[in-house]
């Protein structure tokens, strides 16, 4: 590990003031699950590391149609919340996928969000869900689509000064949801994983649909053409797996050394279409 400077700032103004001083010299510490493998192979070389762990940011709020989740949430809190299992249920879902207990009573939210594997099952359910990232600065507040947060591979919307603060995910009431993903062993990131929500009207009709997938391209990616073809639509099991395949031919997943292009085509159409049926039996129970 190259040597740094090692602060702990009590309140989220001081951490700020760090960016600010340091700029990319500095490297914010969260769960450190992704950023302690990060700094042992020297693929980063802060000056600085920010640890934000003291800083009042781990809170969980329902109000006004909202949850808001603050950056320090571990896994294991989205995944043991009352709350979050009640509003966001596919939240607490996608949490308990997350690598192995250890990782998960560790990493956190907002580090997730941070680092942006295109894997990683937070960040599709964020864009799923149509969440807001909150982020502050020195120079003020910002609220970012999660959709417009996602820049490339493990990149964001996120300046070196501004550090991830919470994160607001709508409440979906009357609509079913689910996450479904293929690792190579338990524990390891998501080949694929897509995620589904679908609300039905008064007849049993799709009146909303988002499909996601994670680990078919750079970002987690919405296909809002199989959305489309679900609206309006009664959620037969033909309709579900027709959405699936639509869905699948329009990713564009790239070959890598773990699977091949054509593989990870097929998973995103098997997992789509297990994701949109488990989403719609829920939303049945819920009408
Ligand atoms: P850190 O490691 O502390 O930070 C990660 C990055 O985010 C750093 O660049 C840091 O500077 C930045 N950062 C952190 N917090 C903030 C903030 N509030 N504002 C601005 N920048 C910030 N993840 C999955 O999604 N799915 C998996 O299946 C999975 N499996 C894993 C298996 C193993 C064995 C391990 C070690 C990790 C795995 N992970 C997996 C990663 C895990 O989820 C991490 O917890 C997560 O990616 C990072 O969260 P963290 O809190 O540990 O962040």
């Amino acid at each position: 590990m190259h040597p740094f400077e090692y602060a702990a700032p009590a309140t989220v103004d001081d951490a700020l003031g760090l960016l600010v001083e340091h700029g990319a010299e500095a490297k914010v510490l969260a769960g450190g699950q992704s950023l302690v493998p990060i700094l042992n192979y020297r693929l980063a070389k802060p000056r600085i590391v920010v640890d934000i762990n003291d800083l009042p940011l781990a809170a969980i709020r329902v109000e006004d149609g909202r949850l808001t989740l603050g950056a320090l949430v571990r896994h294991h809190h989205l995944e043991e919340s009352a709350d979050v299992a009640r509003h966001c249920p596919v939240l607490t879902e996608a949490a308990g996928l997350v690598g192995n207990v250890r990782v998960r009573s560790l990493g956190t939210l907002g580090g997730s969000v941070a680092h942006a594997d295109p894997a990683a099952e937070l960040p599709l359910a964020l864009v799923a869900l149509g969440a807001r990232i909150g982020v502050r600065s020195a120079r003020g507040r910002r609220t970012i689509e999660a959709r417009g947060f996602f820049t490339g591979f493990l990149s964001t919307a996120l300046a070196p000064d501004e550090l991830l603060t919470e994160v607001e995910v709508p409440v979906m009431r009357g609509a079913g949801s689910a996450i479904e993903e293929v690792a190579r062993r338990a524990g390891d990131f998501a080949l694929v994983a897509a995620l589904a929500v679908v609300g039905l009207d008064r007849r049993g009709r799709v009146e909303t649909a988002r499909l996601a997938f994670a680990g078919v391209g750079p970002t987690p990616a919405r296909v809002v053409a199989a959305e489309e073809a679900l609206v309006g639509q009664e959620p037969s099991a033909d309709r579900l797996a027709h959405a699936a395949a639509l869905a699948a031919e329009g990713l564009d997943p790239q070959s890598d050394p773990f699977a091949s292009a054509a593989y990870r085509r097929l998973l995103a159409r098997v997992l789509a279409r297990r994701a949109l049926t488990r989403a719609v039996v829920r939303a049945m129970g819920v009408l």
